[in-house]
């Protein structure tokens, strides 16, 4: 192969590499340049074989049915990101050929890439943002799809994008190369999508057959997932987003060993559902109950224990203000305009619903807080609440439980262990069991 087409070769490793070594390249074209390259070649092909195995290992299939080549997602094995805060370059590879579509979000902007459903094998870093973007996320989004999130410093057009083989045969790469723009431009890019900025449909793989009579049916909601990874632990580095789905898997164990009981989840893997479909989901599935599960991280290091919330209009305090500000930022970080989901119906039925529901959610966040007491470390004022969209549902009382913080060391190490998982989870059996007894006594 002659030195120009090494050169061409090299260069087409992507702008990152390109941009890094050009200067390099121009200047000492001589044998020991063409050495360099052949062995930073060799290096760069060991490197990428290395990196699918990686993406291979890292990446955990979504669905647990074994997929044949048709139907098993595409795998992205690596990426990086290279520029400034007027042009930046995306590259991101993948195994098979992917199709793409590229949308805008407006307030704060992003962009947004759909994708089929994609095994993410990256490592971390290589997608940290640079350039024009401040925040890079990717994940499953349900129902086949996945999508990448850029979030970007100001108005940002994608000015071209394409997909190329890779010359050594190994895949495909996606290159997105951004642009600033003015805010007018950014508007009329806007205006002219067709794309709505909705999430996709819930699969229907929910129960949708109404429970038998006299069945106490329980939505266990794992907070976060799929692109919305959550908060990140201290010391173990775990995604809230798999903390939140290991317990809700034992809690709806847990709850569905007692009599006259029916718990399920709203999502099982790890994808994406709005705040919304979570509401939907529970409402569909005829649950008499709502419990989100959650371990957020907080600034302040020191402070650990569960916390139960219920929802209201003004927060209890700054903490709970703080924390449902975060969690309403889910859909945001999905790329959804929170402006595309269904208006919420003013009607008085509806506001004495939600007066009644209101009731009956602080009835079972007490009960929690009571079964918790003694057995588990709680937070000061234990029961607290603000205005969690994920609690919005008019007709099912609904809680959020903070288990613990993963910003906390010994919270940590309790969150990950199967033992205290167990225990947890019979105490909100506990709880849940009381509460009936109470709502059956009343009348409900
Ligand atoms: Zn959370």
């Amino acid at each position: 192969m002659s030195l120009a087409r090494r050169l061409t070769a090299c260069r087409r490793g992507g702008a990152w590499a390109f941009e890094r070594t050009t200067g390099e390249y121009r200047v000492r074209a001589t044998a020991n340049v063409v050495r360099s390259l052949r062995a930073k070649e060799t290096v760069r092909r060991a490197a990428r074989s290395l990196a699918v195995l990686f993406a291979l290992v890292a990446a955990q299939p979504s669905s647990g049915v074994a997929a044949d080549a048709e139907t098993a997602p595409l795998l992205a094995f690596s990426a990086r990101v290279a520029g400034d805060d007027a042009r930046t370059r995306l590259v991101i590879a993948f195994d098979r050929k992917p199709d793409f579509s590229i949308h805008y979000v407006a307030d704060p902007v992003r962009v947004v890439i759909d994708l089929p459903e994609t095994s993410f094998g990256l490592k971390p870093e290589s997608l940290d943002p640079r350039g024009l973007f401040n925040a890079i996320r990717y994940g499953g989004m349900g129902a086949g799809a996945s999508r990448l999130v850029l979030s970007a410093n100001g108005p940002t057009e994608i000015t071209e994008a394409k997909v190329l083989p890779e010359e050594d045969g190994s895949g495909y790469r996606l290159v997105l190369d951004a642009e600033r723009i003015d805010r007018a431009r950014f508007e009329k890019l806007l205006s002219e999508q067709q794309w709505k900025g909705s999430a996709r449909a819930v699969k229907a793989d929910r129960p949708s057959a109404p429970p038998k009579a006299g069945t106490f049916v329980i939505a266990v909601d794992a907070g976060h997932g799929g692109i919305d990874t959550g908060a990140i632990g201290g010391t173990s580095r775990i995604e809230e987003k798999r903390v939140t789905l290991d317990f809700a898997r034992v809690l709806a164990e847990t709850l569905n060993r007692e009599a006259g009981v029916e718990a399920f989840l709203t999502r099982d893997r790890d994808e994406f559902l709005s705040l919304a479909q979570r509401v939907q989901v529970a409402r569909q599935g005829n649950a008499d109950l709502f419990i989100s599960l959650h371990a957020d991280t907080l600034r302040q290091k020191d402070i650990r224990g569960a916390t139960v919330y219920t929802i209201s209009d003004r927060a209890s305090d700054h903490l709970a203000a703080e924390l449902a500000q975060r969690e309403n930022l889910s859909d945001e970080i999905a790329g959804i305009a929170i402006e595309s989901e269904p208006p919420e119906v003013a009607d008085i039925l509806i506001d004495l619903t939600r007066r009644e529901t209101q009731a009956f959610s602080v009835s079972l966040a007490r009960s929690v807080v009571t079964s918790f007491e003694g057995q588990i470390k709680l937070i000061n004022n234990p029961h607290r609440h603000a205005g969690f969209r994920v609690l919005q549902a008019p007709d099912v009382p609904s809680v959020l439980l903070e288990l613990g913080f993963l910003s906390n060391k010994e919270d940590e190490t309790l969150l990950l262990d199967p033992e205290w998982r167990k225990k947890v989870s019979g105490l909100i059996a506990d709880a849940v069991r009381r509460y009936r007894q109470a709502a059956i006594a009343n009348g409900g």
